[in-house]
């Protein structure tokens, strides 16, 4: 099990060297919470007699006064003799995504009911991601003060931070390029209650004195759905532009502020709650220097009650859109994660988005001649990618086609896990651009290379090996030597590597192997899954009264049982363990029934809101309730629709209609949420959007299961490992 998500990765990642992020990323702190009540990445500390306004201990959410909308931050204090207060608004240090801002100076705007003045006024100070502090600085600066009920940029030069009044008067471990947070604290004790509103938090040069503003969007269009409006434009072309501002308006005349989008993104969702609903929209451009265009065109919208078919084909629609529009434009391959590195792309997220690409040419979201353009870019790309013995690494940069080893310096080689995932949905590919013209013949052929270049036999590390090996490095040999034992998500290299026409390992592996039974298979199961169920790839057990053939643990993991499952069709077939169809079914319906027992409480778990699997701020191991810590994985449950139409459905719906103003997004779900931390990701991930809108496929009709099995050497490999027919 390689959990993408550990603290071990994201040391990894941080030490890399800045790697290329978004205009606004690197300028803006934060600009709105997704979190109604505390502001997410905030914590605060208060010591009596003095008081502090906070939302369970987070940083509280204004929604009456903003500068970006729709919400600001809210800080209401009282310094008393004796006491002693802080709170703090941090950047998510997430997962995958470099932060490095720039600039000379931070700045935010504040609103105050009553005059600051400087002896009244916090202090503020900064750290950056090591932990590196700055000394502190008064808000309002000698002789000046806030006017009362009236916007101010307040604009504090980061050296004047070396000259701050306490602790650590000039910290020279201070890098303000890798700030991470911003802390106001108690001042002078004046007894006095104030409330301050915050928002808008950006580093930026102090001689920035462009006057310009960006040009207007143009070319609106918008859509409603069942519950929202898709909002779409032209990009305003402007160097420093840093976001676009959206009004709405319910009568097309009084037009209110509504949200921001990130400058490089030319989309906005707008939930309006219900269907039947008609409303106008304008959008805007703001540059770095805060010049704001003037408003579009305006544009008109009404949403309209979906059918349970409809709802489908929106889901699908949207995730797919990660691949399509977010990709890097070189190789044609989506980022890891997004916000985030745009060139850290990897093999096994963008194999599965390869799938989601044949869902979108044949449901017309896109035209054929479009995807074969992508097609093509992806495939030079993976051409001139490094690969060893024919496998390409986990993570490669997408400018310069290197392997980036993010896991550490001795995952530097090929990662045959990924390159299966890659393969899996080129040979999907292979059998749908089956047309006669020279581009999908080129295509074809293309994939037939890659696929009989991938040296499988090479992983195996020995001719008497029982196993195959994860990764292989030119520099370091076998050293990471991480067999593949199942049951897992790894069951696809099995049957691709004895389907392989030109280096295959024999079937018995899949026997000795990834079902083995020795004490070696034996002990890497008790080893991840902490458990003797299951240990010896066969279960047996119930949980919550339902039969679990295969697997460890009672469950797991729901992406266990899509990534090798997205093209190899477990319908109506089985081996001598089970048949994997029934056998994921028995896992959604396990995670569903562990929901709705929920044994830890966790707010909104139950029959229509359930599905663990990896992806940011979950929980780890996976085992639950062990390692559960609240989060809902959106893929998990929408994913598998195939196994658990009724379930996944009633998931989609009300992640969709009760919760969509927090975890959908211009990409469609957001990569995952968690009710009882009030915390909502803002990311998608490139491993769990494309199976929502392949599996949903698979359930509706099939057509990535069966371009898959149609390619020629899988079922001969399926005859080999000994499947056979299964009732259904
Ligand atoms: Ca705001």
């Amino acid at each position: 099990m390689k959990y993408p998500l550990t603290a071990l990765a994201m040391s990894a990642l941080f030490a890399t060297s800045a790697l290329s992020q978004s205009f606004y990323d690197r300028h803006v702190l934060f600009a709105n919470s997704a979190a109604d009540d505390g502001a997410e990445y905030s914590y605060s500390m208060r010591v009596e007699p003095s008081s502090l306004e906070t939302a369970d201990g987070k940083f509280p959410v204004e929604h009456e006064h903003f500068v970006t909308p729709p919400n600001a931050l809210r800080l209401q204090w009282t310094s008393a003799f004796g006491g002693d207060w802080q709170i703090t608004t941090e950047i998510p240090r997430r997962y995958a995504r470099q932060f490095k801002f720039e600039g000379d100076a931070l700045s935010f705007w504040v609103y105050s009911d009553q005059e600051i003045t400087r002896l009244n006024s916090p202090l503020v100070f900064l750290r950056d991601r090591d932990g590196n502090g700055t000394g502190t600085l008064r808000l309002v600066k000698d002789g000046e003060t806030l006017p009362a009920e009236q916007w101010t940029r307040v604009t504090l030069p980061l050296a004047a931070f070396h000259e701050g009044l306490y602790h650590g008067t000039d910290d020279p471990k201070f890098r303000s390029e890798d700030m991470v947070s911003v802390t106001f604290m108690q001042g002078l004790d004046d007894g006095e209650p104030h409330t301050l509103y915050l928002d808008d938090f950006q580093v930026h040069d102090l001689g920035n004195h462009d006057t310009t503003p960006p040009p207007v969007p143009a070319h609106l269009e918008a859509q409603g759905a069942d519950r929202h409006v898709d909002i779409a434009w032209q990009p305003s072309e402007a160097d420093d532009l840093l976001y676009y501002k959206v009004y709405r308006s319910r009568d097309g005349e009084d037009f209110e502020p509504l949200g921001i989008q990130q400058g490089h993104v030319t989309r906005f969702e707008d939930f309006l709650g219900e269907s039947d609903q008609t409303a106008y929209y304008r959008v805007s451009a703001v540059d770095l220097a805060g010049n704001e265009s003037e408003v579009s065109e305006t544009i008109a919208a009404t949403t309209h009650e979906m059918s349970d078919d409809e709802l489908l084909t929106m889901v699908q629609r949207a995730c797919f859109r990660y691949y399509w529009e977010a990709a890097h434009p070189s190789s044609g391959l989506a980022p890891e994660v997004w916000p985030g590195d745009s060139r850290l792309v990897a093999l096994g997220g963008n194999g599965f988005g390869v799938m989601a690409l044949l869902v979108a040419a044949e449901r017309g979201f896109v035209t054929r001649d479009e995807a074969i353009g992508r097609m093509q870019t992806i495939l030079d790309f993976l051409d001139r990618a490094e690969r060893f013995h024919g496998v390409w690494p986990h993570f490669i940069n997408a400018e310069t086609g290197k392997a980036v080893a993010f896991f550490g310096k001795y995952d530097n080689g090929g990662d045959l896990v990924e390159t299966a995932f890659m393969i899996q949905g080129l040979l999907a590919a292979r059998q749908y651009f089956d047309r006669g013209s020279a581009e999908e013949q080129q295509i074809r052929e293309t994939i037939t290379r890659f696929w009989e270049e991938v040296e499988w036999d090479w992983y195996r590390k020995s001719e008497d090996s029982d196993f195959i090996y994860w990764h292989w490095s030119p520099d370091h040999g076998f050293h990471i030597s991480h067999p593949l034992i199942g049951w897992n998500e790894t069951m696809i290299i099995y049957l691709l590597a004895i389907a392989s026409p030109t280096h295959p390992v024999p079937a018995s592996l899949y026997h000795t192997g990834f079902a083995g039974t020795s004490e070696e298979a034996v002990h890497y199961r008790q080893n991840w899954s902490r458990t003797t169920a299951g240990d010896h790839y066969v279960n047996g057990n119930r949980y919550y009264g339902i039969k679990l053939d295969v697997g460890c643990g009672s469950g797991s993991d729901l992406f266990f049982t899509h990534f090798s499952y997205m093209g190899f069709d477990p319908r109506g077939k089985r081996d001598r363990y089970t048949n994997y169809f029934e056998n994921n079914r028995a896992i959604a319906l396990i995670s569903q029934a562990y929901a709705m027992d929920n044994p830890r409480d966790f707010k909104g778990y139950g029959e229509d809101c359930w599905g663990l699997s990896a992806g940011i701020n979950t929980g780890g191991g996976r085992a639950v309730p062990r390692d559960d810590n609240g989060t809902i994985n959106v893929m998990a449950s929408l994913a598998s629709m195939p196994y658990t139409p009724e379930a996944s459905m009633k998931a989609l719906k009300h992640f969709y209609r009760d919760l969509g103003d927090k975890v959908w997004g211009v990409y469609g779900f957001h990569d995952g949420f968690n009710e009882s931390q009030g915390w909502y990701e803002e990311v998608y991930m490139a491993l769990n959007q494309a199976p929502i809108t392949v599996m949903i496929e698979n359930h509706r009709t099939g057509l990535i299961w069966d371009l898959f099995m149609s390619n020629p050497e899988i079922q001969p490999a399926l005859d080999a490992i000994g499947f056979e027919p299964d009732a259904e």
